[in-house]
């Protein structure tokens, strides 16, 4: 049995595949010109990552993978940091941050870690190729929704890591249940990871427009009305 937190967001996920399938996206199998370094995940979805590759096997090619990191900036501010700004009236731009190098999990332009691979990645998409330089096209109210969804995952995650996913995934390495990464990364890798990440914060609240609503909430619905181990994820993620 997977923990709660995994189920839920298992749960989120699938919401949001089934409320985005409504839409026509020019992506195709090997356009990877949007898989770069610059994924933010939190240790929720990290942790599905990690459970998978114990289960494949594979960490001997993610230890690999994550020493192909490059060193750059990484965020400071988590999504409900720049939500909570915003509801209060703050004015500010997202921070500028990250590495366009292509993602270390990319080969042969597909993802090989495509069926646990994290929300920032699931709802990138466009609905004009952006293959050949031109950029992503998305409705506004898909990136509100995206948005939303990924302040929900933050919630379910708060108090916990939330960055850069390599270092998020590094930094998971240290984790009893993946001790086998201490003879295959350097020392202190984890914990050089570790410093470049920041804590998860609750919901303060959405960003959606009133248009935007009623677009948006049959997503949220599914989500909030989603019943895990009996109790909806609404109560759960209110600590009831
Ligand atoms: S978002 Fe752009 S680069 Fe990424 S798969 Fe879709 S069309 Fe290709
Ligand atoms: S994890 Fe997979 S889908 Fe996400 S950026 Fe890397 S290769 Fe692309």
């Amino acid at each position: 049995m997977l923990p709660l937190k995994e189920e839920i967001l298992h749960g989120i996920y699938d919401a949001f595949a089934e409320w985005s399938a409504g839409f026509t996206f020019a992506c195709k199998e090997n356009c990877a010109v949007c898989c770069t370094q610059n994924v933010t995940i939190t240790a929720v979805e990290g942790e599905v990552v990690h459970r998978w590759i114990r289960e494949k096997g594979c960490e001997l090619w993610l230890a690999e993978s994550l020493q192909k990191k490059g060193a750059t900036s990484r965020p400071r501010m988590t999504t409900n940091d720049f939500a909570g700004a915003c509801l209060q009236g703050e004015e500010g731009q997202p921070e500028q941050y990250g590495n366009m190098s292509p993602c270390p999990f990319l080969e042969n332009r597909c993802c090989r870690i495509y069926e646990v691979r994290p929300f920032s990645c699931r709802c990138f998409a466009s609905e004009q190729s952006c293959s050949s330089g031109d950029s992503a096209l998305l409705p506004e109210y898909y990136l509100s929704a995206s948005t939303a969804v990924m302040q929900i995952i933050e919630h379910l995650g708060q108090g916990e890591y939330w960055g850069n996913m390599l270092d998020v995934l590094a930094a998971l390495c240290d984790l009893p249940e993946n001790k086998r990464y201490a003879t295959l990364l350097p020392a202190s890798f984890a914990d050089q990871s570790r410093v470049q990440l920041v804590k998860a914060k609750p919901l303060p609240g959405f960003l959606l427009l009133e248009d935007e609503m009623e677009k948006v909430a049959p997503l949220l619905e599914a989500i909030f009305t989603r019943k895990v181990g009996g109790k909806s994820v609404e109560s759960i993620l209110n600590g009831r």
